[in-house]
């Protein structure tokens, strides 16, 4: 009897399982739905739901880290680092974001290594995607174009030429904390540049350093912020959206 029991409690199990399998509408999600959004006419041109955070014709979204007006050059539908008036962020706070981000170094080379063309995205101020006129400019791979700073090399080298505009399409998750302040899972980001993956999903180990090892910091919703490292590096057509 006790056998028969089992064997009868198998058999439902079997046959249950075997009809779950072939039914589709048990792997189907129907809801939620993905919000509709329409795509920009170009790849360069924002979608419906970003927030425009540089269009050429306006420093207003951004400041400098004190919070003073941006003292950059605005010109011909492009912001220029002004060498020592310093980096700049936007007015705006964030946490994950897909960022679109247009850059050129300058035409004319002057410079070698780490300055030429030298200045970075800084996600949440502190996780620098670096810029660099990496075109035929030897330097540390983890310091050239599209690296995570001192972290990660990007997988390809897809910089264009000095004085061209080029572009980086960048998906952050931002770092999570407890309420302690440790550390719950680490940033990671995915980064395109020119329409080329460079970073696949990469874990960010912390903030920028210069020197010695990167250490998390808790802290919440920051500005992206844009580099002074002293060359006229040009911005345009700065554009992102929440996640
Ligand atoms: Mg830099």
């Amino acid at each position: 009897m006790k056998y028969l029991f089992t064997f009868s409690l198998l058999l439902v199990f079997v046959i249950g399982y075997g009809q779950k399998e072939k039914d589709p509408t048990a792997t189907e999600i129907w809801d939620p739905k993905p919000e509709i959004v329409t795509p920009g006419a170009s790849m360069v041109e924002p979608p419906s739901d970003a927030i425009v955070l540089f269009d050429g014709s306006s420093l207003d979204s951004w400041t400098h880290m004190d919070g003073s007006p941006v003292k950059w050059k605005l010109e011909d539908g492009a912001m220029t680092v002004v060498k020592s008036t310093g980096d700049i962020k936007t007015r705006e706070s964030f946490e994950d974001v897909q960022l679109h981000v247009e850059w050129c170094t300058p035409a004319e080379v002057s410079s070698k290594d780490q300055g030429r063309g030298n200045s970075g995205v800084w996600l949440q101020e502190r996780y620098e995607v670096q810029i660099l006129d990496s075109y035929n400019n030897q330097t540390y791979v983890n310091g050239q174009a599209g690296s995570i700073y001192k972290q990660h090399p990007p997988l390809v080298n897809a910089c264009k030429g000095p004085g061209e505009w080029q572009s980086y399409d960048i998906i952050y998750q931002a770092p999570r904390f407890n309420e302690k302040g440790r550390l719950l899972i680490p940033a990671r980001v995915t980064v395109l540049h020119n329409g080329v993956l460079i970073q696949n999903h990469i874990e960010i180990w912390g903030p920028v350093e210069y020197r010695g090892l990167p250490q998390y910091k808790k802290h919440g919703p920051a500005s992206i912020r844009l580099q002074d490292h002293g060359n006229p590096v040009s911005f345009r057509n700065i554009w992102v959206r929440r996640l």
